[in-house]
């Protein structure tokens, strides 16, 4: 049924860069047989999953979006597809992203343009925005997505589904394509809180390939998701997000949301985090130094396209060439901005000086998480924007992230869910829960109570 609608609409939305339609049958198949044989399957044995492009996949190619890994076919599994399978998930096909994970619109992406099922002139959000698109447009009931400062929440919300951010180390980053590796986690799209955590327990937990994963049991985000209580819980609204640069409808939905709560019995304050100010300007420092370090490893060798071996360049000269029609424009300007970031007589003004801004941002989520359970606030200022719109504006572009960002930079839980649609445009609003690192079953406790 989801290879039909596939068929149906995939020339509208646009959301796959690979459809794996024979091999989703054959994993279909076989987990019908496995069940027929008397195995004890997990409960989403046979469901299907829409995956993203980032992660590496043994059976499909693997291009992140990019030109340069064009027609790669990876010799492995991640962790994260290899649990997939393990569950006797069926892996659809890949989805598109913004090239290499950076961007807010899935415009980045070196081969097509995704569009917001629920208006075809509007981006799905991003990077992760062929799997927000996928599963908004029932081609897929789950997908997985990777947010480095809010790439799985901020489609979520523009396209009116539940995304997770799950804690830093929670999932694997095994045979992720690096963005910024102090940054990326891997995580869950679905249309409800209850099959998100589902798909969140199928493929989190510790990863001895992973240097960074966390070698302790996963939240109970399951049992978080079925209980939807919040009864005594004591929220924090996060001061320095609403206001000024904020599309009133999406406040109200967020003001009325918060009396929801309360009405629910959740003890509701508010919350300053004065660093929070300064999450995206030392992100956009973090991130991109991280990622001009991981993205050196394609140098025209090891992976994908090759340009100019034709015998009268040298090897440096094909690296470059390969280097300048292989990476797109948002790509070149991460390396750019990375690299200068980084350059002796630079790094302790701004390399240095953003990992003690990253330090201030994580000393406010422990002051007040120390006074409340979580923190709650819009999960982005303004609902999808049109195609275009911001696609020559990078600082507008990035202003998308302002509220995910600080959950990154901490690496502590954070989850996006539907709660209404704005008066101005009719759009998916989305609420971000924040909890503390491992605390990820309060962000499905609290989501299950407002969805
Ligand atoms: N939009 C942000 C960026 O461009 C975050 C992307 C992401 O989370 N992968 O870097």
């Amino acid at each position: 049924a989801h290879l039909e609608r596939i068929e149906q609409v995939e020339g509208k939305v646009n959301a796959f860069l690979h459809v794996a339609a024979e091999s989703a049958l054959a994993q279909a198949a076989e987990v019908d047989r496995r069940r027929a044989a008397g195995e004890e399957l997990g409960p989403l044995a046979g469901v299907p999953v829409a995956h993203k492009d980032v992660f590496t996949t043994k059976d499909m190619p693997t291009t992140c979006a990019s030109k340069i890994l064009e027609g790669w076919v990876p010799p492995y599994d991640a962790t994260v597809t290899e649990r997939l399978r393990a569950a006797g998930l069926v892996i659809l096909g890949k989805t598109n992203m913004d090239e290499f994970a950076m961007g807010s619109s899935t415009e980045n992406s070196a081969y097509k343009t995704t569009s917001n099922p629920w208006d075809l002139t509007r981006i799905p959000g991003g990077s992760s925005g062929g799997s927000s698109a996928a599963v908004a447009a029932y081609q897929a009931p789950l997908a997985t997505g990777t947010d480095t400062g809010g790439s799985i929440r901020q489609p979520a919300a523009v396209t009116g589904l539940v995304g997770m951010k799950p804690t830093y180390g929670g999932s694997s980053r095994y045979g992720l394509v690096a963005f910024a590796s102090s940054l990326d986690t891997p995580g869950p799209f679905a249309r409800n809180v209850l099959d998100a955590a589902l798909l969140h327990e199928a493929f989190s937990g510790y990863d001895p390939r992973d240097s960074t994963s966390i070698n302790e049991p996963v939240p109970a985000v399951v049992a978080a998701a079925k209980q939807g209580d919040v009864a005594g819980l004591r929220v924090g609204v996060v001061k320095e997000f609403g206001g000024e640069g904020y599309q009133p409808g999406v406040l109200n939905r967020f003001n009325e949301t918060v009396e929801l709560l309360e009405s629910l019995g959740a003890k509701v304050v508010e919350v300053s985090c004065p660093a929070f100010d300064y999450a995206l300007s030392s992100y956009y420092l973090i991130a991109p130094s991280e990622a001009s370090s991981n993205l050196a490893r394609f140098d025209a060798m090891r992976y994908g396209l090759r340009v100019g071996d034709d015998g009268t360049h040298s090897a440096e000269e094909v690296m470059a060439l390969t280097r300048a029609a292989g990476f797109g424009p948002e790509v070149k300007r991460r390396i750019i901005l990375g690299t200068y970031a980084l350059s002796s007589g630079y790094y302790d003004a701004y390399y240095g000086k953003a990992q003690q801004v990253r330090t201030l941002i994580a000393r406010d989520f422990d002051a007040a998480f120390a006074q409340v359970d979580v923190l709650i606030s819009p999960t982005t200022p303004t609902t999808a924007f049109p195609i275009g719109e911001r696609a020559d504006d990078p600082m507008a572009m990035y202003l998308a992230d302002l509220c995910t960002i600080p959950s990154n930079m901490a690496g502590n839980a954070a989850i996006s869910v539907p709660c209404g649609l704005a008066d101005e445009d009719g759009l998916p609003v989305g609420l971000q829960i924040m909890a503390p690192t491992l605390a990820d079953d309060r962000c499905y406790r609290v989501a299950a109570a407002v969805e």
